[in-house]
């Protein structure tokens, strides 16, 4: 009770970032924070939407998912995959392409890091219209992977994000309006 209270003081909102009519949700003051940092891997850890030995590999997506989900895997013992926007990785690469409100972007892998098979928990800070994650399940899916979870630390309410991520257990932190 203590810690989840002291894990909600240590977020921001700020609104009107990065455009008039956005809230934005930032957890950086979180991860400065020596007992935040602790007490955000415990609860990761113990919210694992799976057994953590039906996971084989952590994905992260960029950039805000890399911060926790290299730690996370860590502690795991498990492996991470960097899920990145288009343009940073060196061929050969897979893509997923994917609309946000204007316009579309991609989400690339290496090719090959992720094998047949392999059960992937994706990660990421924050779900809003869950488009990022679901196209983060689409890149591992079209290379054989499975996605067996998500985790993230916020979800954004009413936009209907955990909706479009098919069966997967997920697991949030947080609600926020
Ligand atoms: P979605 O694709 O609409 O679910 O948006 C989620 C993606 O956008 C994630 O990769 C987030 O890191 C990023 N994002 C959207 N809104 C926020 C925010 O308020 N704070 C931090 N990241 C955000």
């Amino acid at each position: 009770e203590e810690d989840s209270d002291y894990l909600l003081s240590l977020f921001r909102s700020i609104p009107g970032f990065p455009k008039e009519g956005i809230n934005f949700r930032d957890y950086m003051p979180l991860l400065a924070d020596a007992r935040g940092l602790s007490i955000l891997m415990d609860a990761l850890v113990r919210a694992l939407p799976v057994p953590a030995d039906s996971i084989d590999e952590v994905a992260g997506l960029e950039a805000r998912g890399f911060l926790i989900g290299v730690p996370l895997a860590a502690a795991l013992h498990k492996g991470f995959v960097a899920v990145r926007k288009a343009g940073k990785l060196p061929p050969p690469i897979e893509h997923a392409d994917y609309s946000l409100e204007y316009g579309t972007a991609s989400l690339e892998i290496e090719q090959g890091i992720i094998k047949p098979g392999t059960r992937v928990l994706v990660v990421d800070d924050l779900i809003a219209t869950g488009g990022t994650a679901h196209a983060a399940k689409t890149l591992i899916e079209s290379v054989g992977g499975t996605v067996c979870g998500f985790s993230f630390i916020m979800k954004l309410n009413g936009l209907g994000g955990c909706d479009k991520l098919g069966d997967a257990p997920i697991s949030t932190l947080v609600s926020m309006p």
